[in-house]
């Protein structure tokens, strides 16, 4: 996910690369584990004050289903629209301040939007963070209705074979709400609401 961009930096403001992407991004984020590679198309376009990279990209992430709590393949699909700038001047080499850019000041000093010395415009940390918010908040498996996730009636039978415990389902277990604590009470109105409104 790394662009030499010298020549791009060159060229007259409006010039444009267009890259597709196929790549493995295993590694990108240790809490996240990829099943497939990064895939779309990446545009960098020359602005006055350095690099407008737009695209539309895709990947594959291992979550958990959050009613039987299987590990599932979760699609993350996400645009992207970012604005790097050079951290030194193609030509001459000198260091530019972030005050000879316009431009919101948390957005200039952000390192993940700096192309290097070496005129490397990294977009990992861009894709990164793009990859967490376009994750599902509520994963789930594709079965769809009210009563037990077949996946959940699967591993609790699994379970139960190997401890021989006794277990609930969701129609009839022990009826948990006034203990649970309050710090979860909103979380979990949030996702029966949710429920809800899928049945
Ligand atoms: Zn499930």
């Amino acid at each position: 996910m790394q662009f030499n961009v010298a020549q791009l930096l060159k060229e007259s403001t409006g010039a444009t690369r267009r890259y597709e992407l196929t790549e493995s991004i295993d590694g990108l984020d240790e809490e996240l584990k990829f099943l497939g590679p990064l895939v779309g198309i990446v545009q960098l376009l020359r602005t006055n004050s350095g690099v407008l990279v737009t695209g539309e990209l895709s990947s594959v992430v291992q979550v958990t289903c959050n009613r039987c709590l299987e590990p599932i393949a979760a699609a993350v699909r996400f645009n992207l629209e970012e604005s790097f700038r050079p951290l030194t001047e193609v030509y001459t080499g000198r260091y530019l301040r972030p005050d000879e850019f316009e431009g919101l000041e948390e957005e200039l000093e952000d390192a993940a939007l700096l192309i290097d010395e070496r005129h490397i415009l990294d977009l990992s940390e861009v894709v990164r963070q793009a990859i967490w918010l376009a994750l599902p908040m509520y994963p789930g498996c594709n079965w769809e209705g009210s009563g037990v996730c077949p996946n959940l009636g699967k591993r609790m039978a699994e379970l139960s074979d190997l401890a021989d415990i006794e277990l609930y389902t969701d129609e009839e277990g022990p009826h948990e709400e006034d203990e649970i604590d309050p710090r979860w009470a909103a979380l979990l109105k949030l996702r029966s609401d949710d429920d809800s409104a899928k049945s």
